[in-house]
C-alpha cells in the first residue's frame, strides 16, 4: 500500500505525462480514490437519465476500476473516480490515461456537434459511433502508456 504522499506524486506524474504526450490544453478535473464507485458516481451525477442508468447498472459499476462523471456543460468540472482497489496493483495508472482519454473526447464532441449540455449528445446521429470510438481510443491510449512508462 502507497502512502498518500507517494500516490499523489505518482498521479501528477502521470497525468503531467499525459498532457506532454496528447498535447492537450488541460481543464481542471477533480481525481478521487473512492471504496464505492457507485454510490460516489450517483452523487456527482446530474444527469436525470444517467442516474437511472447508474441505479440499474450498480453491481457493473461496482466492479470497474474506474468512471467518469461529465458535468452539466463544458465550464463546470468533471470528475474521475477511482477504485481504492486498484491501488495495490497498480491498475490506477492505466485507469486514470484511460478515464482522461474519455473525458478530452467526450469534450471534443460536443464541441464538434454544438450542443450546450452533456446530457442531449446522444440523441445526436454521431453519438453511438463516437462512443464505440472513445472506448477503443481509451483503452489504446491507456494500454499504450502502461507498455511505455510501467
Ligand atoms: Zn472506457
Amino acid at each position: 500500500m502507497y502512502k498518500d504522499k507517494e500516490l499523489e506524486e505518482i498521479i501528477l506524474l502521470v497525468i503531467n505525462i499525459f498532457y506532454e504526450e496528447t498535447k492537450i490544453k488541460p481543464i481542471e478535473i477533480e481525481i478521487e480514490f473512492v471504496n464505492d464507485l457507485y454510490q460516489r458516481k450517483l452523487e456527482l451525477s446530474t444527469n436525470p437519465k444517467e442516474i437511472n442508468e447508474i441505479k440499474a447498472g450498480k453491481s457493473f459499476i461496482q466492479g470497474l476500476n474506474g468512471t467518469m462523471i461529465l458535468p452539466s456543460k463544458t465550464g463546470d468540472i468533471p470528475y474521475i473516480l477511482i477504485s481504492t482497489t486498484t491501488i495495490n496493483n497498480d491498475l490506477y495508472i492505466g485507469t486514470i490515461i484511460h478515464e482522461l482519454t474519455h473525458i478530452y473526447d467526450f469534450y471534443d464532441f460536443i464541441k464538434y456537434i454544438n450542443y450546450a449540455y452533456f446530457k442531449d449528445i446522444e440523441k445526436h446521429k454521431d453519438f453511438p459511433l463516437f462512443y464505440q470510438w472513445t472506448e477503443y481510443h481509451a483503452r489504446r491510449t491507456g494500454i499504450t502508456f502502461i507498455e511505455k512508462y510501467t
